[in-house]
């Protein structure tokens, strides 16, 4: 019988995962040994006779379950990047095993007791501030949880929580089946006019699909999408955008109205229970942003910005309708989408053809690592004894500016029917301090860019490399941690802080400096023109404030229901509010996007949806502190940005990190004028 992979040492690389050596059959039993050993961990730390203490409790807990860890790496990256019906089968068995060991971790009342007794006594342990940080997030994931509560306490938040997922479940089938259910039919080809042939033919494709003659429009967001774009028809246009506004709100059995009202209702009482005063108090205690108050401030001042810019823009955006046949007095929601893409190609005209052949894929990623070397003086140097789960992968040594090993890097970017769509960073090790050991990460980026064909090799589009770049960002993140503790290390950051690193690093592909060291065409060698770095730059400004305040409405809408106790009124009152200060066109009976608002209220973004805007206030906040100090070749802002944000990870709060790094809390200006909002 031969040996299962996971249950000895790698003698791999770098110890890296032997992806050749593993099969699908030593997944579950090397999972469930996994399992015991970590329930065997939390055994001696609750039934240790020495008093608690900091080593023996909170770090003996960050250290268990290893082998558990090792696995699921493993599984998780390939289920994402490259799955079998067999793993996906084997994910399925898993799941619930790992939910029931992380539950009976958190309701481990010995456990808790032995991290209370800690915590209580943390003002006279005297530990660094990675350790106290270590101790407080290991409180916190059992108090938040309801920990300290007594047993009707508990029993009313699990009945809570029990409730919260199944409304919220609800929520997002209802949505689907919105979506779903609605087909607009068109027959007469008259009505088409204005789009594209690729829209025509996916819409031929639909109909012929619903055994209909004709052309189908859906509400699915490659055919509503154009249709709002392109489509000359306005009644037509009306018609969808009615549809796809009023998903969830026709008093059906669809309805989400009352499903908010009860969602929202819960959220508050949980966190009144858990001693919180809102639901947003509850949430963004662990953000960067830290209170309701910073938020709502942050979302009230820059609508200040963004209202008179996007007056303007509306102004010449109706003007520029008026000019090209529209006979009423003011724009509707549903003619928006359709005049900007025209006076877009009027102003730009910049498509993805012209750009591409600048960017061919080996081009960009040597570009990303050698923005990443002038940078941090970080090397890449390609390996080819790495084991790889594809052989599409490449694998990376890199090094650190003094020649020291630093992590190693494994780059995934093409489409492959096992791979889900996107783009992500992952780890399949992280970082940490083990036996006085800094054990250094693997870090994987994984994207679906365009293939090389027999004739041309993988030309990238512009957001392709903005993708390239982000995910490297946040690769930067994982590749030059230096923490102690892995659950606070690299990435391991609250949500309005984690994009940082990767959005920081997007701005490159803007920089002529920067694009110039990569951008250059794939048969001629010739570097990009300034001409098109212009209009790559301007295009990106393109009607900035419209954009801005409808992203601010959203997060308006989210603090609304979530930073205030519940105010019983209904969807549209909520809407009218919040509309009458972030909504320039008027208000439609009979739509509203509250139902459909997956985001807060079938996903995990509720009291969150800020961290969109604050996450570029961010970025361009220190892009312009890198450019202060002299862009690339200037080393100040980037050995700030190393020191006191990528090497922390969570270890500190992200404010005082930030304020490490820059010297200041940031301040939103950047970002104003890098969209053209304030000069
Ligand atoms: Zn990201």
């Amino acid at each position: 019988m031969t040996q299962n992979p996971f249950l000895a040492p790698y003698t791999t690389p770098h110890q890296t995962a032997p992806f050749d050596k593993i099969k699908n059959e030593d997944y579950l039993p090397a999972l469930n040994d996994g399992l015991a050993q970590g329930r065997k961990d939390v055994d001696i730390i609750v039934n240790n006779a020495a008093k608690p203490t900091f080593e023996n409790t909170i770090v003996a807990l960050e250290r268990s379950g290893d082998l558990l860890g090792k696995v699921t790496s493993v599984l998780f990256n390939l289920n994402s990047a490259e799955t079998t019906p067999e793993l996906q089968k084997i994910v399925k068995e898993a799941s619930p095993l790992l939910s029931e060991y992380g539950n009976d971790i958190t309701l481990n009342e010995k456990l808790f007791g032995r991290i209370k007794a800690v915590y209580d006594q943390r003002a006279s342990l005297k530990l660094d501030p990675e350790s106290a940080m270590l101790l407080e997030k290991s409180y916190k994931r059992f108090s938040r949880n309801g920990a300290n509560l007594d047993a009707k306490g508990k029993e009313r938040l699990r009945a809570i929580d029990k409730e919260l997922s199944q409304l919220s479940l609800q929520f997002g089938e209802n949505v689907l089946n919105e979506t779903n259910e609605y087909v607009m039919f068109v027959t007469d080809e008259k009505d088409l006019a204005g789009l594209p042939d690729f829209a025509k033919e996916a819409a031929k494709a639909t109909a012929k699909q619903k055994g209909k003659e004709g052309w189908a429009f859906t509400l699915q967001a490659p055919s509503y999408g154009p249709f709002m774009q392109y489509a000359d028809n306005r009644e037509l246009r009306k018609k969808l955008y009615m549809a796809f506004n009023g998903r969830g709100f026709h008093g059906d059995k669809n309805d989400n109205s009352g499903i908010i009202q009860k969602m929202v209702n819960l959220r508050y009482e949980r966190a009144n229970l858990l001693g919180y005063k809102t639901h947003a108090d509850f949430v963004l205690e662990e953000s960067m942003a830290g209170s309701k108050n910073k938020v709502q401030s942050f979302l009230d001042e820059l609508v200040t910005y963004a209202r008179p810019a996007a007056e303007k823009q509306l102004a010449e955006l109706t003007a520029y309708a008026k000019a090209h046949g529209f006979t009423e007095d003011k724009l509707q929601a549903w003619d928006s989408s359709y005049y900007s893409e025209k006076l877009k190609k009027e102003k730009y005209d910049l498509d993805d053809e012209t750009l591409k052949p600048y960017f061919k894929l080996e081009n960009v990623l040597n570009g990303v690592f050698t923005v990443a070397n002038k940078l941090y003086g970080i090397t890449f140097k390609e390996r080819k004894d790495i084991p790889v789960y594809n052989s599409e992968v490449k694998t990376f040594d890199v090094f650190d500016k003094d020649g020291k090993f630093l992590a190693v890097f494994y780059g995934d970017y093409f489409p492959r029917p096992g791979k889900r769509s996107g783009a992500w960073m992952n780890d399949v090790q992280g970082q940490k301090v083990e036996n006085g050991q800094n054990v250094r990460p693997h870090i994987i980026n994984v994207c679906n860019f365009t293939r090389p064909t027999d004739t041309k090799p993988s030309l990238l589009t512009f957001y392709e490399v903005t993708t390239l770049f982000h995910e490297f960002g946040h690769g930067l993140h994982g590749m030059l941690a230096n923490g102690k503790y892995e659950s606070l290390s690299g990435t391991n950051v609250p949500r309005d802080f984690v994009e940082l690193p990767s959005q920081v690093m997007e701005n490159w592909c803007y920089d002529p400096e920067a694009l110039k060291l990569f951008a250059k065409h794939y048969q001629t060698g010739e570097v990009i023109p300034n001409e098109l770095i212009e209009k790559i730059r301007a295009s990106q400004n393109f009607l900035a404030g419209l954009a801005n305040l409808r992203q601010l409405r959203f997060g308006l809408v989210d603090m609304y229901y979530h930073g205030q106790k519940p105010t019983g009124e209904s969807v549209s009152e909520v809407e009218n509010k919040v509309d009458s200060v972030a909504n320039l066109f008027p208000r439609v009976e009979g739509v509203a996007f509250s139902p459909a608002f997956s985001h807060i209220f079938a996903g995990g973004y509720s009291a969150g949806y800020y961290s969109y805007k604050w996450s570029e206030v961010l970025d361009a906040d220190a892009f312009e502190f890198f450019k202060e100090k002299g862009g690339l070749d200037n080393k100040t802002a980037a050995d700030s940005f190393r020191k006191n944000v990528l090497e922390k990870g969570g270890s500190e709060k992200p404010m005082e990190l930030y304020k490490k790094f820059r010297g200041r809390e940031p301040s939103p200006k950047a970002m104003l004028r890098r969209s053209g909002l304030i000069l």
